[in-house]
């Protein structure tokens, strides 16, 4: 098939870690007979420099156009003045909002060989293999804000549509899985949750029949995710609640570096990026661990382009990368890591000995 990629580099590690894991969708491209065109645009930080602005009309355009975007990180020391007028996460924010995407996905699946870099015992962590789906687009960090010198309040708000489409997708994300969804809310407190909790309900009652539905309140589910991680498969939350329950559940993963997400809305251009931020302390030093980028890389070949063989031949030779014990610094002890292109390189080789393509056409 044919696919345009718009990849954005963006600050600090992006640029390391998304060329990184463009040549190894260059490679997987060649060995599986399609032809992927990477149209490159600024975004963040250096938009800023060069642009004066964080999401320049061109990359926006650049987006809509594209099959799917990839994205490194934004951000870092130089714009971090909270009072400067423009600041490069709203780049981030504006690309979202322009490509309606409203489903925030992080897949978490601790690898055996990366078990001993998570503060968790291992033994809770082997077969951990969990979805948090988060809405993107409500909620109290949308909502109406005031302050004056008495106090401030910020608004929590959800439509029945912003809660419908974010947990139809969870479920059928789940109906691919395990079919069982794990709906999170604050019920006993909170008239959104009420609401969230009701529309859960009858989505699944009406349309997912098949599919097992709980209801979890979130200081439960937060405790639960450290105590049992096993027992679950998808999470689908609002906005603020999955923010803080993603990252406690990158704490099963260890490191950063290993965890994938894929932002997603009605049409089919998502937004794939790694999790960890723009890494500003290791910068330019090469050293960055490009498996988070590659493995959004598995997720866009799988939601934007249906590539489910080619996503799986990506997850596996990342497996087996690890397996090799192919680590960047933040996996290895001793600050003895490889770098971010010899881990690139790792994957690409361990992609020739893991992924059977039918006929090699190349
Ligand atoms: P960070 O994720 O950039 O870094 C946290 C720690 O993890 C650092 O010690 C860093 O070296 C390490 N780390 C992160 N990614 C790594 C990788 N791939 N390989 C090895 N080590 C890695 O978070 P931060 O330091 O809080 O934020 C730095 C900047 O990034 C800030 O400007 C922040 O606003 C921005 N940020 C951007 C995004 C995004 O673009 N989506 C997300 C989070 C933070």
């Amino acid at each position: 098939m044919h696919a345009d990629i718009a990849v954005l580099p963006g600050d600090g590690i992006g640029p390391d870690v998304t060329a990184a894991a463009v040549t190894v969708l260059r490679t997987l491209a060649r060995r599986h007979g399609h032809s992927f065109d990477f149209h490159e645009y600024d975004i963040g930080g250096i938009a800023i420099d060069r642009h004066g602005e964080p999401l320049p009309q061109a990359t926006l355009q650049g987006c809509q156009q594209a099959h799917a975007v990839l994205l490194g990180a934004v951000g870092g020391p130089k714009w971090s003045d909270p009072n400067a007028k423009v600041r490069p996460e709203q780049g981030l924010l504006a690309l979202r909002k322009g490509l309606g995407l409203f489903a925030n996905l992080r897949p978490v699946r601790p690898h055996p060989a990366a078990l001993n870099a998570s503060p968790i015992k291992p033994h809770l962590l082997t077969g951990v293999d969990i979805v948090v789906v988060r809405e993107l687009t409500g909620g109290i960090y949308f909502g109406e804000k005031t302050r004056d010198a008495r106090g401030a309040s910020d608004l929590c708000s959800y439509s029945v549509t912003e809660i419908e489409r974010v947990v139809r997708s969870a479920f059928k994300l789940a109906r691919q899985r395990r079919s069982y969804l794990v709906s999170v809310d604050k019920a006993n407190v909170l008239e959104t949750s009420r609401l969230w909790r009701d529309v859960a309900s009858r989505i699944g009652r009406e349309e997912f029949p098949d599919v097992k539905l709980e209801h979890q309140l979130v200081d439960s589910m937060a405790m639960h995710l450290l105590a049992k991680p096993r027992e679950y498969d998808v999470i689908v939350t609002e906005n603020m609640f999955g923010d803080i329950l993603t990252d406690e559940a990158s704490m099963l993963a260890g490191s950063l570096g290993l965890l994938p997400s894929a932002s997603l809305g009605d049409g089919k251009v998502g937004l794939y990026e790694p999790i960890h931020g723009s890494a500003p302390d290791i910068a330019g030093k090469g050293v960055a661990n490009p498996y988070a980028t590659i493995l959004s890389c598995a997720l866009l070949l799988r939601h934007s382009l249906g590539l489910h063989e080619e996503a799986d031949c990506i997850e596996r030779a990342v497996d087996a990368a690890l397996n090799a014990q192919v680590f960047t610094n933040d996996l290895a002890t001793g600050g003895r890591g490889v770098s971010t292109q010899v881990a690139a390189q790792a994957v690409i080789e361990q992609m020739q000995a893991h992924c059977y393509v039918a006929e090699l056409r190349d």
